[in-house]
C-alpha cells in the first residue's frame, strides 16, 4: 500500500536551539495524528540531524531527512557529507534534486543519478524532486522536462532500488512564491510520471509509489491537493518552519 507523507523541508533555517524546539514541538503535536502508512519526515539542516534522530528513535511514524548528501562515499571534498556519514546517525531520508540545488548548485540529472545510488546504497530513501519551471511550463515543455528528470536521474535503478524512491513534483514556479498549482494541474502531472512510471516499471510499482506535491502547500490548500487521486502528501517548505502550520498540514490527511 502506497505511504501517505507529510515531510518539513526546513532549507538554511533554524539555529541549533529553535531546531529542537520546532521538532519537539512537532513530534509531540503529531504523536496521536499519524498512524498506519501515514509517516512525517522533517529535513533539517546538518547540524540538527544527530540529535532529531535521537529524539526520533522511539517513533514508528515519525523520520528524519537530510537536504544533501555528496556522492562519493569519502575523501578530499571539503564542507561535503556523504550519504554513509548520514546513515550512521540515523538518519533515513535525504531530498535529492531540489530545484534550489540544481540551479544554485547547478546539480544536473548526471549528478543526480550518482547520488541517488549512494543514498540508495547507505539505505537512505530519496525524497527525489522534478519540476518545470515557468517558462518551461508557458512554453509547454513541461511534461518533456519531467519526463527528462526522471528518466535521466532514476530510471537506470533496478525496480528494487527504484520502489525505495520518493518522488516529489514541485513546479519551480510555485516553490517559496505563494502562488501554488491548482489540484488539477497538480494532479495532472502527478498521473503523468505515474504513468511513466509504470511504463519503465510496471503497474505495481507505479501503484506502489509515494508522490509527493511541494510548492507554496499550506495548511488551506493541503486538504483540496491531498484528495487528488496520485497525490500522496506533500513536501512542505516555508511552512514547515511553524509547528502549529505543519501539524495541521499532517492533520489534514484524517480529516
Ligand atoms: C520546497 O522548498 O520544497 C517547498 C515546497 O517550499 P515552499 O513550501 O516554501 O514553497
Amino acid at each position: 500500500m502506497r505511504k501517505k507523507i507529510v515531510a518539513g523541508n526546513w532549507k538554511m533555517n533554524k539555529d541549533y536551539s529553535e531546531g529542537l524546539s520546532l521538532f519537539s514541538e512537532v513530534l509531540n503535536m503529531v504523536k496521536d495524528e499519524v498512524r498506519g502508512e501515514q509517516l512525517v519526515v522533517v529535513c533539517a539542516p546538518f547540524i540538527h540531524l544527530n540529535s532529531l534522530s535521537g529524539l526520533a528513535k522511539g517513533s514508528s511514524q515519525v523520520f528524519v531527512g537530510a537536504q544533501n548528501a555528496h556522492q562519493e562515499a569519502s575523501g578530499a571534498y571539503t564542507g561535503e557529507i556523504s550519504a554513509g556519514m548520514l546513515s550512521s546517525i540515523g538518519v533515513e531520508y535525504v531530498i535529492l534534486g531540489h530545484s534550489e540545488r540544481r540551479q544554485y548548485f547547478g546539480e544536473t540529472n548526471e549528478l543526480l543519478a550518482k547520488k541517488t545510488d549512494a543514498a540508495l546504497k547507505n539505505n537512505l530513501k530519496p525524497i527525489f524532486c522534478i519540476g518545470e519551471t515557468l517558462e518551461e511550463r508557458e512554453g509547454g515543455k513541461h511534461f518533456d522536462i519531467i519526463k527528462s528528470q526522471l528518466a535521466e536521474a532514476t530510471f537506470h535503478l533496478s525496480a528494487e532500488d527504484f520502489s525505495k524512491l520518493v518522488i516529489a513534483y514541485e513546479p519551480v514556479w510555485a516553490i517559496g512564491t505563494g502562488v501554488t498549482a491548482s489540484s488539477d494541474q497538480a494532479q495532472e502531472i502527478h498521473a503523468f510520471i505515474r504513468a511513466e512510471i509504470a511504463s519503465k516499471y510496471g503497474k505495481e510499482i507505479a501503484d506502489d509509489i509515494t508522490i509527493l506535491y511541494g510548492g507554496s502547500c499550506n495548511p488551506k490548500n493541503a486538504a483540496e491537493l491531498f484528495a487528488q487521486h496520485d497525490i500522496d502528501g506533500g513536501l512542505i517548505g516555508g511552512a514547515s518552519l511553524k509547528s502549529r502550520d505543519f501539524v495541521d498540514i499532517v492533520k489534514t490527511f484524517n480529516n
